[in-house]
C-alpha cells in the first residue's frame, strides 16, 4: 500500500495506530469518494499495547486503510509511549510529506490527556514546515554515518492547509464534516482492530466492552452533528479564519 508514487490531496498523521479511525476515518472516507487520494501517517506501531502485537495491529491497520479507500499507509518506527518531538522524528516525517506530497495534512489536536497525541500535533507541524525548506535536505532516518550519503534529497514541499481532528479534546471545532452516510463504515474501519476492540478477557478492566465503545461513538458524532445540523459529524479546528464570497451559500442554520 506504500508504493504509489503519485502525490496525496489529503494526508492525515496520528500518534497510534487506530487514532485516525476514532477522529477522521469518516472524513476520509467521504474524501475517497468524492475521487480524493488520502493517506494515513501512524507514527509508531503499537508495540507497548496491553492487547496485540505490533504485527497483528499492522494487519489491522491494513484492514482499517481499505474500508476507508485509503490510497497509502505507513507505519514510522517511533517508540510507543514516547512519540518525542526531536529533530530526528522531524526529518522522518518530513520525508513523507516529501515523498506523499499531500495538499491538507490532518493532525491531531495540540492538547490533551496522551502525551503521544499533543506531541504528535507539534511535531506533525514543525515537520510540515521543515518538509518546505528549500535547502534543507532531508533523508529518512539518518543515521550519524551516513548523514552526507543519504542525499539523494526530494524536492520540498508544503502542504497548503494544516486542520486538526479535535475528537479527542474538549474543544469547539472551527468546522465539522458531515459523515452520516459513512458513520458505519467508520465504525468498522474502528472495529478491524480486533486484538484491540473485541471483548476478550485481556485488559477487561481497561477497556470497555464493544456495546459500550458504539454508544460511546455514536454520541460524540451526534454531539458534533448537532452542532453542524446533521446527524453525524467529526469536528475540525482550522487556525485560519474562514473566506467567504456569497453569504448566501454559508452552511449551518443560525436561527
Ligand atoms: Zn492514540
Amino acid at each position: 500500500m506504500s508504493t504509489s508514487t503519485a502525490s496525496l490531496d489529503v494526508l492525515a498523521i496520528a500518534a497510534h495506530r487506530d487514532d485516525v479511525e476514532q477522529t477522521c476515518g469518516g472524513t476520509l472516507l467521504k474524501m475517497a469518494q468524492h475521487g480524493r487520494r488520502t493517506g494515513i501517517l501512524d507514527l509508531t506501531r503499537g508495540e507497548l499495547g496491553t492487547r496485540g502485537t505490533a504485527e497483528s495491529r499492522a494487519q489491522e491497520a491494513a484492514e482499517a486503510a481499505k474500508i476507508l479507500r485509503v490510497s497509502w499507509r505507513d507505519a514510522l518506527d517511533i517508540p510507543d509511549g514516547r512519540v518525542e518531538n526531536t529533530w530526528e522524528n522531524r526529518l522522518k516525517v518530513a520525508q513523507v510529506i516529501r515523498e506523499q506530497r499531500p495538499q491538507v495534512v490532518i493532525l491531531p489536536y495540540w492538547k490533551g490527556r496522551h502525551p503521544d497525541h499533543y506531541t504528535a500535533s507539534i511535531l506533525g507541524y514543525e515537520a510540515c514546515f521543515l518538509a518546505g525548506l528549500a535547502k534543507l535536505n532531508v533523508a529518512r532516518a539518518p543515521s550519524p554515518a551516513k548523514q552526507d550519503e543519504g542525499a539523494t534529497s526530494l524536492p520540498p514541499h508544503r502542504p497548503f492547509k494544516i486542520i486538526y481532528a479535535t475528537l479527542y479534546y474538549d474543544v469547539r471545532p472551527t468546522f465539522v464534516v458531515d459523515i452520516t452516510e459513512l458513520f458505519e463504515a467508520r465504525f468498522q474501519a474502528l472495529m478491524a482492530y480486533k486484538s484491540q476492540f473485541s471483548d476478550q478477557e485481556a485488559g477487561k478492566d481497561l477497556f470497555p466492552a464493544q456495546a459500550e465503545i458504539r454508544a460511546r461513538i455514536e454520541a460524540m458524532a451526534r454531539f458534533y452533528g448537532l452542532l453542524g445540523g446533521v446527524t453525524y459529524a467529526e469536528p475540525f479546528l482550522q487556525k485560519e479564519v474562514g473566506l467567504v464570497e456569497d453569504l448566501t451559500l454559508i452552511p449551518v442554520k443560525s436561527i
